[in-house]
């Protein structure tokens, strides 16, 4: 069989000093500070009284400690201006085909991961309603508002999907029950299914099996470190954060059981310092689960704990998101690839001929996450620019097109042959 294989070790185009993959020695986040006393647990807006009126936009800086879930939930900047809440436009897009939703409370998460906006440490700084997470702001809007405008017609909704993303809170269970409560009396699951991304630290089997029973269509995990020592590192004892590895198998092993196949994955952030073959052998793992991986490329979060550190280089994103598509959708398995003596990909093991194809339908490098109703891996889940600029597009929000295409072929060191 005819491979397409890197003939020599791949080359450098886009890292930061010449690098084509990001090592674990160089992906350290910075230790957190310590938090003063008056900004801790959100102190600083529950030392005051204004009630919540509708939607709030991020830097209102109005300090209202009982806009909280479930009455309020925050959403993304693209989910506000599909529903029209928010004006603006997106680069390439028309809309988001999935409505994302986060728990909100003044004390924020009360965990502290290294990569994210909405960690404990930012306290300090940033009131929780007024913190980036994943590149773009998140408005806090009645959660009553928003069901509102999408039962007018569900079946017309330019929505594919719902998913509540849980937070580290002692309240985040019970309020993601009684959100996915609120949204299914109105909202047929099977005209728009929901998606639950868990928080696995607080919860139960019986947690699990709620949410299921209460109508949500896949459950998800977000491991999104790729093996137990980047976590730890990550989400776990290297940041004081409260996550364990074993936790998260164990919890996603009971969605496995719950959800059934196909009903169940998780979310891996790609170049935080773990080496291509790892996290291609945990895409493989989770398909002979019976699940899905979810892809992130590591953004460099403003106001995070690595937010110094540099994002993944295009050419280790592309081979990864090439090689994990593969895996998930066309039944390569992980064993048939090769891969150098630093983990990279060199060769995806399949036929030159058919792996062009594949290149060139682009959904491969579309971002990836739980279907929508165009085809199962098309994911609704776009996030535009949620771990990119539009300038150099990390997970495309939409068909890629063939000058698009060029340069992920660029990107992936495979020869450009598009007309
Ligand atoms: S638990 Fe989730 S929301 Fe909280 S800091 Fe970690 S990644 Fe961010």
């Amino acid at each position: 069989m005819s491979c397409i294989e890197h003939k020599t070790t791949p080359s450098p185009t886009n890292g930061e000093a010449g690098r084509d993959h990001n090592p674990f020695d160089v992906m350290e986040p910075r230790a957190p500070l310590k938090t003063p006393v008056d900004r801790k647990n959100g102190k600083h807006v529950k030392a005051n009284d204004i009630p919540p009126q509708g939607v709030y936009l991020p830097n209102n800086n109005i300090l209202a400690p009982h806009m909280k879930s479930p009455e309020y939930v925050q959403l993304s900047t693209a989910a506000a201006i599909t529903l029209g809440i928010m004006s603006g436009r997106m680069y390439g897009c028309e809309c988001t085909r999935c409505l994302n939703l986060l728990l909100t409370y003044p004390e924020g998460c009360r965990a502290n991961c290294a990569y994210c906006g909405l960690a404990r440490h930012r306290e300090a700084d940033r009131d929780y309603a007024d913190r980036n997470f994943i590149r773009v702001d998140w408005p806090a809007v009645p959660m009553a508002d928003i069901i509102d405008i999408v039962a007018r017609d569900p079946d017309k909704s330019p929505f594919h999907r719902m998913c509540i993303s849980m937070i580290t809170h002692p309240r985040s269970e019970d309020d993601t029950f009684t959100v996915l409560e609120q949204w299914t009396d109105r909202i047929d699951p099977t005209a728009i299914p929901v998606s639950i991304l868990s928080n696995p630290t607080t919860m139960s089997r019986d947690d699990v099996q709620r949410t299921k029973d209460l109508g949500a269509d896949i459950f998800t995990v977000a491991l999104d470190a790729a093996t137990p020592e980047l976590f730890d590192r990550t989400r776990g004892k290297g940041v004081q954060s409260p996550h364990k590895w074993s936790k998260y198998w164990d919890i996603m092993l009971e969605a496995r059981d719950i959800f059934g196949p196909q009903k169940f994955g998780a979310h891996i952030i790609v170049g935080m310092g773990e080496t291509e073959s790892e996290v291609l052998h945990l895409v493989q793992e989770l398909v002979d689960l019976g699940g899905h991986s979810h892809m992130f490329c590591f953004f460099p979060e403003q106001g995070s704990l690595m937010d110094h550190l540099p994002a993944t280089p295009r050419d280790q994103w592309r081979r990864v998101q090439l090689a994990r598509y593969l895996i998930d959708y066309r039944g390569v398995r992980v064993g048939q690839m090769r891969f150098d003596d630093q983990g990279r990909v060199t060769a995806y093991g399949i036929a030159e001929a058919e792996l062009a194809v594949i290149i060139d339908e682009g959904i491969a490098f579309r971002t990836s996450g739980c279907p929508g109703k165009f085809q199962d891996d098309i994911s609704a889940c776009d996030r535009p620019y949620g771990d990119s600029p539009p300038s150099d597009i990390a997970s495309y929000p939409f068909q890629p097109k063939k000058k698009d295409l060029k340069r992920i072929r660029k990107q992936l060191d495979i020869p450009v042959t598009l007309e």
